[in-house]
């Protein structure tokens, strides 16, 4: 099977078993996991703060990020299409009764500054709920994964810190994002207080996500991670990947999106599959078929039968994320068999 559902379905290397085998390992929720404080100081490194915090997921890292930032009653501004809005089953407002208020995503994963702006400025009147928090996504996912401009993440900055908000940065892929942009994971968080990122996805670690920021906003964190049943005992055995991953995993993602602009390519050349545009694309290839419902499932489920997996979004749109494991063969497998189940699935 091709698998291109998501670039979550990567297999640990064989570098990061042999990591996990000698993993050196303490009491984490002691602070005594040594391959644990390595990770953590290795991520906060990485992405220019002073502090991280090794969580198991990236859904927990934005929520405990979320529940640190904000008091109950407050509201975070975050994207419309934001997968902590989305796609986190509304944690933050189930367990931290944030307020979570959508702000309308452009199709290049940003927010629409004149709406945030409103938000912002609604008088300090006890109709209203207090503001907590403004966050960002970079890379956008359901944006079909663009990389989001620093001008812009500077300028949803400076608005936030005018009204003296914090910015939470959801970078799951920020690596990702730092390859698109042509930058370093620090530049792109340097315009957020906090930021997350994951070590499951694309870098193919098999558990685990970071949250950073300063000393103190992490011991906040850490509270909220222990609240959340996310303190872990000798958690070095999936952090010792996590090293790994760091270290080896992160160059590579260039490939990944040399081979989503092939695809994009490919697919955009079968009839009844229209591609969506990417600003700057990455991993992922967003492309909704014609004919509506019904011809869509049959040409999953032909795609299906040519041995290519890909979600689903919404009734007749799909996505194709390119990972470690996805070469060019493959890429050229997907578009062949895809040509193919068109053919059957739009044609008369
Ligand atoms: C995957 C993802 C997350 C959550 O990560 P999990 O580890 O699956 O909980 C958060 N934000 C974005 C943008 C993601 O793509």
């Amino acid at each position: 099977m091709i698998d291109l559902r998501s670039d979550t379905v990567t297999m640990p290397t064989a570098a990061m078993r042999e990591a996990m085998a000698r993993a050196e390992v303490g009491d984490d929720v002691y602070g005594e996991d040594p391959t644990v404080n390595r990770l953590e100081r290795m991520a906060a490194e990485i992405v220019g703060k002073e502090a991280g915090l090794f969580v198991p997921s990236g859904t927990m890292a934005n929520l405990a990020a979320m529940l640190a930032h904000c008091a109950r009653g407050s509201k975070a501004m975050l994207g419309a299409q934001a997968h902590t809005y989305l796609y986190e089953a509304g944690g933050a407002a189930a367990f931290g009764g944030i307020v979570m208020t959508p702000i309308r995503n452009t199709e290049a994963g940003e927010l629409d500054l004149d709406e945030l702006n409103e938000e912002l400025t609604r008088p300090p009147d006890a109709h209203f709920a207090p503001s907590g928090l403004v966050a960002l996504e970079n890379t956008h996912n359901l944006c079909a994964g663009t990389a989001v401009e620093l001008s812009h993440m500077a300028a949803v900055a400076d608005l936030a810190h005018a009204h003296r908000l914090p910015v939470h940065l959801d970078g799951a892929r920020i690596f990702n994002a730092a390859i698109a942009l042509e930058t370093t994971a620090a530049r792109i968080a340097a315009a957020a207080d906090t930021v997350s990122f994951c070590l499951s996805k694309g870098l193919a670690a098999p558990v685990g996500s970071l949250v950073c920021g300063s000393g103190e906003f992490v011991a906040r964190a850490r509270r909220m991670r222990k609240a959340l049943g996310g303190g872990m005992r000798q958690a070095g055995i999936i952090a010792a990947a996590g090293i790994v991953a760091l270290d080896t995993m992160i160059d590579r993602l260039a490939e990944d999106h040399r081979n989503a602009r092939a695809l994009a390519e490919g697919l955009g050349l079968i009839a009844g599959l229209n591609v969506w545009p990417a600003k700057r694309r990455t991993n992922m290839v967003v492309f909704e078929a014609d004919g509506g419902a019904p011809a869509a499932v049959k040409f999953a489920a032909g795609l299906k039968d040519r041995g290519v997996l890909i979600g689903a979004r919404g009734t007749s749109a799909f996505r194709a994320v390119t990972h470690h494991g996805i070469g060019r063969g493959e890429v050229d497998r997907a578009v062949a068999a895809a040509a193919s189940a068109a053919g059957e699935a739009f044609g008369d």
